[in-house]
C-alpha cells in the first residue's frame, strides 16, 4: 500500500520554496534508494521528470526523456510523486509538495480542461481561454444535490451559502489574480451560482445585471487583456431568512482615470465610448453630435478602434438593455450618454496662442461649442476655465492666465473628472436600485474582484497602490489560513507555541507608519506647494533606508520588498497623481451647468472635499478646494473593505494566467510558477510546512505501522502503541506532537516509517 490520495488523514508535505532547504538530503537520499522518480532543473528552468540510475557519491545518474543520461549532484534533484498521485484535485495530497511537482500536477489537469484544483482551502483556477463545459444547469444542479465532488467556483460558493446558514455568519469569496487571470470571469461564474441558488425574487437578474454596466464604463482592452476591468469590485449580495437573495450593494475602488485621455498604443479607452459610437440610435447620434471613433482625440491616439470578435454596436444594445432593469430612467440614460460625448469632444478642444507669453485661448470650433451644449453651459464660460485659474493672494482675487500646457492639462483634468464622477454617480444608481428594503434581517455573502499583485518594468503610483491593498490582503489571507490551523491544533490540545509565521506586518508598517511610512510622507510632500516627485524620493530615502523593506535607488526611485518580491517604483507623476487637483474654476464651471449631473457632480466633489473620511485634510495651494488625497482616500476605503472583511468567513480563489498570449492550450510553467508565489499558494504550503502538516489518528498510526513494535507493549490502546513506535524509531521530540485524538508531523517524518514498512 502506498500513500495514495484516498488516504484521507496522510498527507506528507515536503516542499521546498526555492530549490533545496536543509533538511532536503534526507529526502533525496530516500529517492534515489529507493530508484523513484524526480525532478531535474533544465537550462531553459523548465522541470523535467528524471529516472534515477545509479549513484556514486554525491553525483547521481539519471536519465531523461528520449533515453539521455545525465550525471547530476544529488542535491540538485527534487522527489517526483508516484504516478498514482498525478492530477490529484487537493495540492495537500501529495506526497511532495515541491514547486515543480504543484506545476506538473495543475498542468496535468489543465491539460485535461480540469482548470480548478484546491490547494487545501484556497481553490486555483487556471485560465483556459476557451469555452469549457462546466458551467451548465446541470452543473449548478449537481453541486447544489453535492452530487459532484471535484473543485470548482460552485463548489466553494456552495460551502459559503451552507456556512452563512448553518453559522449565522456572512461570507466573502475573495478573487485574486494578475490582469487576465480570469477574477471577473470567475466572480460572475459564482455570481451566477447564487442566482440560481437564490433567486425567485427577481432581483438576481438585477444583480447579474450590473456586471455588463460595470464592465463597459469601467473595462478597457489592455495588452493583457482585451476585457480588463480598471477598478476594483466588492458586490455584497444579501439574503433573506428564507435563503432568497433580497438585494445587493456594490462598492468601487481606484478607477484609473488616466485612460480617458491618455492610452498606449494597442489598449483601448473604456469600452462604452466605442459602443457609443458604434450602437447609438440615429436620433440620439444626431443630438450628441455623435461622429466616428475616428474623429476623436482621446480614441484615435492608441491606434486600436476594435476588439476582435466583439461586436460594440451589440454590446450597446445589451448595455442599454441592462440599464433598464435596474431602473436607470431613459432621460437618465440619455444624461450619461451626454457626459460621454462631452468627454469626447473635450478632448477635441484645441488652443492658440494668445501673446507671446505662451498663454493660451481655446480655439471656438465645433469641440468648443459642442461641449457647452452637452454640458450646459455658456461658451464663454468654458473657455474662461479652460484657459484661467483663479487665485487667492492675501485677500485678494485674482485671475492668472494658463499657458498652453496648463490649459491643455485643466481640460484632461476636466475629462476625467466627469467621467469618474459619471461611473461613481451610476454605481450611486445601481445601489438605489439593488438596495435592501428596511427589513435587513438576513445575511450576505460578499465577492471581491480587485487587481492582483503587480510589478512590471516601470512601475507607477497604481501599482503603489495596488500592491499596498494585496498586501493588506496577503496578511488577511495569512492569518486567516494561520487561524484554521490554529484551531485545529487547540482542538487537539497540542503546543501551538512550536509553531513560528512570519506576517508581512514589516512591510505593510513601511506603508503606514504614521508620520514616517511611505504613505505619510507622500501626503505630507503632496501638501507643499513646491514639493516635486525628486523631494518625495528625496525624503523617502532620508527617513526610510534603515527600513528593510526598502531600499533608496538611484534618482528618483525606491524598491520595496513586497510579500511577492520587490517591486521599484519610479516617482516620477505620484505626487500630481496623489493630488489629484481640479481647478476650483472648473468645480464652478459645473456646479453652474444648467443640466443635473454636472451640477450633482460638482456638488460631490464639494462634499467629497469637505468631509474626510479617514486622516487630515489635504490642502493644496491658491484657491483650490481642500480635498483628500488619491491616496488617503484609497487607505480610507481599503480599512473599510478589511473591517468588512473581518467580520466574515473568508474563500479565497486564486486565478492563474497559463500564458500572455490569451489563448488556449499553452501552459508556461515560469509564469505559473512566479503567479503561485505572489498570489500565496505556495505560501499556503509553507504555512502549513511550518508547522506539523502531516496528521493521523492514534489509531490508524497504530494500525499502519504497529506490526513493526519489537517489543511487547503492555497496553494495547492506540496511543500507547503509537508511543511506542515512536520511541522505537527516535523520532525527535521536536518532530512531531501528541494530541487528543492524532499525531501530527513535521514534514517527511513519516518518510522512515513508511519505509520501514513498505520492506518488512
Ligand atoms: P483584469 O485584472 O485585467 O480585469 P481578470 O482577472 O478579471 O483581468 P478576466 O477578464 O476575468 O480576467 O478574464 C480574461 C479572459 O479570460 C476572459 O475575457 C475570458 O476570455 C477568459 N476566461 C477567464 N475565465 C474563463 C473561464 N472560466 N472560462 C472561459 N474563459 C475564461
Ligand atoms: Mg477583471
Amino acid at each position: 500500500e502506498s500513500l495514495s490520495s484516498g488516504d484521507d488523514d496522510l498527507s506528507t508535505n515536503a516542499f521546498t520554496p526555492s530549490r533545496v532547504e536543509s533538511k532536503w538530503s534526507d529526502t533525496t537520499s530516500y529517492v534515489t534508494k529507493k530508484k523513484l522518480h524526480s525532478w531535474f532543473q533544465l537550462a531553459d528552468g523548465s522541470w523535467e521528470l528524471t529516472t534515477f540510475i545509479s549513484k556514486s557519491g554525491n553525483e547521481v545518474l539519471i536519465s531523461l526523456s528520449e533515453g539521455k543520461v545525465l550525471k547530476v549532484k544529488a542535491d540538485d534533484l527534487i522527489p517526483a510523486n508516484p504516478d498514482i498521485l498525478d492530477g490529484v484535485d487537493d495540492l495537500m495530497q501529495l506526497s511532495y509538495l515541491n514547486e515543480p511537482s504543484v506545476l506538473y500536477n495543475l498542468q496535468y489537469r489543465y491539460n485535461r480542461d480540469m482548470i480548478y484544483t484546491k490547494a487545501g482551502p484556497v481553490l486555483v483556477a487556471v485560465n483556459p481561454f476557451k469555452k469549457v463545459a462546466l458551467y451548465s444547469n446541470e452543473y449548478i444542479e449537481a453541486y447544489k444535490r453535492k452530487s459532484v465532488e471535484s473543485p470548482h467556483v460552485y463548489a466553494i460558493t456552495d460551502m459559503a451559502i451552507r456556512e452563512m446558514v448553518r453559522d449565522e455568519v456572512n461570507q466573502s469569496i475573495i478573487i485574486s489574480g494578475e490582469s487576465g487571470a480570469g477574477k471577473t470571469e470567475t466572480a460572475k461564474i459564482a455570481m451566477q451560482y447564487l442566482a440560481a441558488l437564490g433567486g425567485g425574487s427577481g432581483i438576481e437578474d438585477e444583480i447579474l445585471k450590473t456586471n455588463p454596466i460595470l464592465e463597459a464604463f469601467g473595462n478597457a482592452k489592455t495588452l493583457r487583456n482585451d476585457n480588463s476591468s480598471r477598478f476594483g469590485k466588492l458586490i455584497e449580495i444579501h439574503f433573506s431568512e428564507t435563503g432568497k437573495i433580497s438585494g445587493a450593494n456594490i462598492q468601487t475602488f481606484l478607477l484609473e482615470k488616466s485612460r480617458v485621455v491618455q492610452c498606449s498604443e494597442g489598449e483601448r479607452s473604456y469600452h462604452i465610448f466605442y459602443q457609443l459610437c458604434a450602437g447609438a440610435p440615429g436620433a440620439l447620434k444626431e443630438k450628441l453630435n455623435l461622429k466616428d471613433v475616428s474623429e476623436y482625440n482621446y480614441l484615435r491616439q492608441s491606434n486600436c478602434h476594435s476588439i476582435s470578435g466583439v461586436d460594440d454596436a451589440e454590446q450597446f444594445r445589451i448595455v442599454m438593455e441592462a440599464l433598464d432593469v435596474v431602473h436607470i430612467s431613459k432621460e437618465d440614460q440619455e444624461s450619461v450618454f451626454s457626459m460621454l460625448a462631452a468627454v469626447l469632444w473635450l478632448g477635441n478642444i484645441s488652443f492658440t496662442a494668445v501673446d507671446n507669453e505662451n498663454h493660451a485661448e481655446p480655439v471656438v470650433d465645433e469641440g468648443l461649442t459642442t461641449v457647452s451644449t452637452l454640458i450646459g453651459c455658456g461658451v464663454e464660460e468654458l473657455k474662461l476655465a479652460l484657459s484661467t485659474r483663479k487665485m487667492r493672494v492675501r485677500n485678494d482675487d485674482i485671475v492668472q492666465k494658463l499657458t498652453l500646457s496648463q490649459a491643455t492639462d485643466t481640460r484632461d483634468a476636466l475629462a476625467k473628472s466627469i467621467y469618474s464622477c459619471l461611473f461613481d454617480w451610476l454605481v450611486e444608481q445601481i445601489n438605489k436600485s439593488l438596495a435592501v428594503g428596511k427589513r435587513r434581517t438576513g445575511r450576505s455573502i460578499s465577492i471581491l474582484d480587485i487587481y492582483g499583485f503587480e510589478s512590471f518594468e516601470r512601475n507607477s503610483f497604481e501599482q503603489f497602490c495596488i500592491n499596498y491593498a494585496n498586501e493588506r490582503l496577503q496578511q488577511h489571507f495569512n492569518r486567516h489560513l494561520f487561524k484554521l490551523e490554529q484551531e485545529e491544533y487547540i482542538q487537539d490540545g497540542i503546543d501551538w507555541t512550536k509553531v513560528d509565521f512570519d506576517d508581512n506586518q514589516d512591510c505593510l508598517n513601511l506603508f503606514e507608519k504614521k508620520p514616517l511610512g511611505l504613505l505619510s510622507l507622500l501626503d505630507e510632500e503632496s501638501t507643499f506647494p513646491n514639493g516635486t516627485d525628486m523631494s518625495f524620493a528625496n525624503k523617502l530615502k532620508q527617513h526610510l533606508n534603515s527600513n528593510l523593506c526598502f531600499r533608496g535607488e538611484r534618482g528618483k526611485a525606491f524598491t520595496v520588498s513586497h510579500y511577492a518580491g520587490e517591486v521599484t517604483y519610479d516617482t516620477t507623476g505620484f505626487l500630481e497623481k496623489n493630488r489629484d487637483l481640479l481647478h476650483s474654476n472648473s468645480i464652478q464651471l459645473l456646479s453652474s451647468c444648467k443640466y443635473h449631473l454636472p451640477q450633482t457632480f460638482a456638488s460631490n466633489m464639494l462634499s467629497q472635499s469637505e468631509k474626510p473620511v479617514v486622516g487630515p485634510l489635504y490642502k493644496s495651494g491658491g484657491a483650490d478646494s481642500q480635498k483628500l488625497s488619491v491616496s488617503t482616500k484609497f487607505k480610507g476605503q481599503l480599512f473599510q473593505l478589511m473591517q468588512r472583511l473581518e467580520n466574515t468567513t473568508p474563500h479565497f480563489i486564486r486565478c492563474i494566467k497559463p500564458n500572455n498570449f490569451q489563448s488556449p492550450g499553452k501552459y508556461e510553467q515560469g509564469l505559473v510558477l512566479q503567479q503561485l508565489r505572489c498570489c500565496g499558494v505556495l505560501e499556503v504550503v509553507r504555512i502549513s510546512r511550518s508547522g506539523f502538516p502531516t496528521r493521523m489518528s492514534h489509531q490508524k498510526f497504530a494500525r499502519r505501522y504497529g506490526f513493526l513494535l519489537l517489543d511487547h507493549v503492555a497496553s494495547q490502546d492506540p496511543l500507547s502503541v503509537s508511543v511506542a513506535i515512536l520511541h522505537q524509531f527516535n523520532i525527535l521530540p521536536d518532530m512531531y506532537q501528541v494530541g487528543f485524538t492524532k499525531l501530527f508531523f513535521r514534514t517527511g517524518q513519516i518518510g522512515v516509517l513508511e519505509d520501514t514498512r513498505n520492506h518488512t
